[in-house]
């Protein structure tokens, strides 16, 4: 017998209906004979209405009672599918995030999950019933309600099934798997059998919002095979799993688009060693996420341009503390953009083929579509373009680099 994992995402336990469904394709994997386990995310935009209602009581919301209130979500829509489950003849139980044995880091609204304490679970399993577990949540050192960052629930749902041993973990949503690029963008895009952790990670990392990041990095770590699928229909989604080194691989596999990028310039900074460091020791201090970094030489040599993209929402914070350290460094002058988007190749088969960066470039630039900043890795090439170009930049390079033709 083995143990599978379902996790469920807000739009597939919208409504009553929809976890009534749920409910019985839960009850089908399990009168198939394995044990099964259900995380769910809070129903809809149960999570968004909660703090837009935590915002008009408040403008300053203690960490402590946002985790406390959003952590509700998931409540009930663990608490509805149980009983649904209960209705229909299939024995469950539902478990908080702590209930479960779901220990976090001590620290509100992004911990990380540190341990899960089986012993809860297995017995649940042990009685016979599927547990259905709330995800997104955990309890920190001190017993707190701790949550961990929006979207988390995927993390939720591989942590514990990595804990767990479970042979998938089936990641249940609204599409039906991880798609050449955003079909919303380009309508020939095509559903990927496969796809290794790197590049899901790279994907997900880039903006497609499929999978919360930090649900890949942990199913790579314990090597626990998602399958990220539609509760919509019984059709086969994407396997996220190990690269396996048969495999033929296209140099592109992925296109993403991140728009909730912003560009920052510092200019005319002395020249010297240090400023690196101070600019973006200080932008780290405030927890600011920066992503491509280029600094360009002056001509005179004393001086160097420096720019860089932060996401949409730090870009206030980022203009001031760069504002900040520009006048203790000297430097001449800050300036913002945030009318910018990044579009990146990802695919582990870059490594050994050559041409691919130049490949794109030629293709944005037959488009007229100037680069702004370029920057890459062993398996990714990003390009900041004018955010009116951004799905613009996508169509043209899935096509360039034959991505509608490919077979899976
Ligand atoms: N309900 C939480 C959120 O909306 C967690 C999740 O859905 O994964 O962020
Ligand atoms: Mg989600």
């Amino acid at each position: 017998m083995a143990i599978i994992v379902h996790k469920y995402g807000g739009t597939s336990v919208g409504t009553a209906e929809k976890i009534k469904n749920v409910a019985c394709r839960v009850k089908k994997t399990r009168d198939q004979g394995d044990e099964v386990l259900v995380i769910v995310s809070a129903m809809g935009h149960t999570t968004d209405e909660l703090i837009e209602l935590m915002n008009k009581v408040s403008e300053n919301p203690d960490p402590r009672e946002y985790d406390m209130l959003v952590s509700t979500g998931e409540q009930v829509s663990a608490a509805l599918l149980a009983m649904a489950l209960q209705s229909i003849g299939c024995p469950a139980v539902s478990l908080t995030g702590g209930q479960a044995g779901v220990i976090t880091e001590d620290i509100y609204k992004k911990a990380r999950i540190k341990e899960i304490k089986l012993d809860r679970i297995k017995k649940e399993l042990k009685a016979g019933k599927v547990a259905v577990i709330t995800g997104f949540q955990g309890v920190d050192s001190k017993g707190d309600i701790i949550t961990i960052g929006r979207g988390g629930s995927d993390t939720s749902a591989v942590a514990i099934a990595a804990a767990l041993n479970a042979k998938v973990c089936e990641i249940y949503t609204d599409v039906d798997g991880v798609y050449t690029t955003d079909p919303r963008i380009v309508p020939e895009a095509k559903k990927l059998k496969s796809i290794s952790y790197e590049e899901m990670l790279e994907l997900a990392s880039l903006g497609a919002q499929v999978l919360h990041p930090r649900s890949i990095e942990c199913a790579s770590i314990y090597g626990m095979v998602i399958h990220l699928r539609s509760s919509l229909n019984e059709s086969e989604g994407t396997y996220i799993k190990e690269a396996t080194k048969m495999e033929k691989k296209e140099a592109v596999r992925g296109i993403a688009l991140d728009e909730n990028i912003a560009k920052i310039g510092i200019l005319k900074v002395p020249d010297k060693p240090g400023t690196a460091s101070k600019i973006f020791g200080a932008l780290a201090d405030e927890k600011i996420n920066v992503d491509m970094i280029i600094q360009s030489i002056h001509s005179q040599g004393t001086q160097a341009d420096m720019a860089f993209t932060v996401d949409t929402p730090d870009l206030k914070k980022a203009v001031e503390i760069a504002k900040r350290v520009a006048k203790e460094l000297g430097a001449a002058e800050v300036i913002s953009d945030p009318d910018v988007a990044k579009v990146s190749l990802v695919g582990i088969g870059m490594v050994s083929q050559p041409g691919t960066a130049s490949k794109m470039f030629k293709a944005l630039s037959e488009s007229k579509i100037n680069i702004q900043m370029i920057s890459t890795s062993e398996i990714k090439i990003s390009c900041v373009v004018k955010f009116e170009e951004g799905k613009k930049a996508v169509q043209v390079l899935h096509k360039a680099f034959g991505l509608d033709k490919i077979s899976q």
